[in-house]
């Protein structure tokens, strides 16, 4: 069976590894220099940089697995202790309260001994408990919901800043559906969230549960060259976007940028929406009209490496976080503080993150500028950086906006007709690593499974046609015998 994967992040990545091992011919193509997308580590003077995500999820276990599967057991680190994370406010950096989870206060004590909110501010928060459930009858924002339960503060200062911080975007835009489903059926349950907090840390084992999150000591670069590594041999063509499929019979043609074509039993798209929507724009005109409804935002990564003891504050936790507005940026990770082996003794790395549409559009040095001014001001650094780098990723969030799964469902009715075509990636249901590495693996078992099914109905057709064959022989033997 012959299969194209377009796009080597680490969605087609995972996508081509299940396939070469199920032994499929695969064709991979990257329309970009190198593989990996998204996921890219620099090391330079001693200082280990990720241009993407730093780490990934436990709880779904896609990425833990395949680095083991890989030979990277070995390599998994936990983050260093302590885990706090801050927020800046009224230009101080104020601790989360202890037991919140995802912005919703389980642990009274420490939400209400907290300086983030005034007594009455957190009054409002605490009467969430004898409001009505009634959950949102259709899909709505993560928001609208966090508001209406808790009011303006909590979402403002608290709820809002950690959602954006997982998701890349504003908490009011946010699908509950596609992302939180677990808030309506907290409501239905328990009637309130509080109360549905509560419960879950009632119920929570005792014994120390793992890391949430993890990293590899050489950087998430090290997934990518892994998986590169065991591709063989499968045919890798780089700087090759995949213009168009086409059907051909029961196969596909698929058109690439360099003129070139190639014939595929399966395709699996693995390309941001944009590029989907644009290949399948002939074979589906119907998935590619909802492709392009699925919009995404830019984000802008700016690591700094100081002295250590350039910092009037030492770095003791993750980073800090910041509402809407209060600084240029959205969020900063304390990277050497969070990760052991990411800055030579004596220096500390950071990650500052940007995401205003207007500061994306400016150079690196302002951008670095206005990273350094936000570090200078949160944590009274002195002096210049001894090093920076930045990462500006145009359009690199997918908005899982309210509607998300209606969208997806669209998709999937109009790609019915098309078995072997498959979609995997950020786009569509889950942006985080683990989600994209498990999306690439279904749609690799998706394209197998079509190849099963045609030669279960193969082998059905030859049976039928050898049972007519032994009727009619039967039947004619019948018939000499009576003659
Ligand atoms: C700054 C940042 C930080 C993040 N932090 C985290 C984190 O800490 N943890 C976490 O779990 N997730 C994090 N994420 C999210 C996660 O990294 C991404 O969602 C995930 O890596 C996306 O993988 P993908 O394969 O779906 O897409 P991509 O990585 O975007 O790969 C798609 C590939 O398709 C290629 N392509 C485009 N058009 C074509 C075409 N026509 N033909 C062929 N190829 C094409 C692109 O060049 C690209 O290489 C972060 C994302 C960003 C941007």
């Amino acid at each position: 069976m012959r299969v194209l994967v377009a796009g080597g992040g680490i969605a087609g990545l995972a996508a081509a590894h299940a396939l070469v091992r199920s032994g499929a011919d695969v064709v991979l193509v990257e329309s970009g220099p190198s593989l990996g997308g998204k996921i890219a580590t620099e090391r330079v003077d001693g200082f280990t940089i990720e241009r993407g995500p730093d780490s990934f999820l436990t709880l779904r276990t896609a990425a833990l697995d395949l680095a083991r599967e890989l030979g990277l057991g070995a390599e998994v680190m936990a983050p260093k202790k302590p885990e706090d994370v801050f927020i800046w406010h009224r230009d101080r950096l104020l601790p989360i309260p202890a037991g919140t989870g995802l912005g919703i206060p389980t642990r009274f004590v420490p939400f209400l001994l907290s300086p983030l909110f005034s007594p009455l501010e957190k009054l409002r928060a605490a009467a969430e408990v004898a409001m009505p459930a009634a959950p949102p009858s259709g899909d709505v924002a993560i928001g609208a919901v966090l508001r209406r339960r808790f009011g303006d503060p909590v979402v403002d200062r608290l709820a809002g800043p950690l959602v954006s911080a997982i998701y890349g975007l504003a908490v009011d835009e946010l699908s509950l559906d596609a992302l939180m489903p677990r808030l309506r059926d907290a409501l239905a349950r328990h009637g309130s969230l509080v109360r549905a907090g509560l419960a879950a840390r009632a119920t929570r084992s005792a014994a120390p549960a793992g890391p949430q999150v993890v990293t590899l000591r050489r950087g998430m670069g090290s997934l990518v060259d892994a998986l590169a590594s065991r591709l063989a041999p499968a045919e890798v063509r780089l700087g090759t976007p995949l213009e168009s499929v086409e059907r051909s019979g029961a196969r596909y043609v698929a058109r690439l940028g360099d003129g070139t074509v190639v014939d595929a039993d399966g395709v699996v798209i693995a390309t941001p929406a944009a590029a989907a929507a644009r290949a399948l724009g002939n074979v589906a005109p119907g998935a590619a009209e909802a492709l392009r409804t699925i919009a995404y935002r830019g984000t802008a990564g700016v690591s700094l490496a100081y002295e250590e003891r350039r910092l009037r504050r030492p770095l003791t936790g993750h980073g800090f976080l910041v509402p809407e507005g209060a600084l240029p940026i959205v969020a900063c990770t304390w990277t050497s503080s969070k990760w052991s082996d990411r800055a030579p003794d004596g220096t500390v790395l950071m990650r500052a993150t940007i995401r205003a549409d207007g500061l994306l559009r400016r150079g690196p040095d302002e951008l670095v500028d206005v990273a350094h001014r936000s570090l200078a001001r949160a944590m009274g650094i002195e002096g210049a950086p001894l090093l920076a780098r930045t990462a500006v990723w145009d359009g690199a969030m997918p908005r899982y906006s309210v509607g998300h799964l209606e969208r997806l469902a669209c998709i999937a009715a109009a790609l019915a007709p098309l078995p072997g075509i498959a979609l995997a990636g950020a786009a569509y249901r889950g942006t985080g690593v683990p989600d994209c590495i498990a999306q690439g693996q279904a749609a690799a078992q998706e394209i197998l499974s079509r190849e099963t099914k045609d030669e279960r109905a193969a082998s059905e057709i030859r049976l039928r046609r050898s049972s007519e064959r032994t009727d009619q022989a039967r039947g004619e033997a019948a018939s000499l015998s009576r003659s």
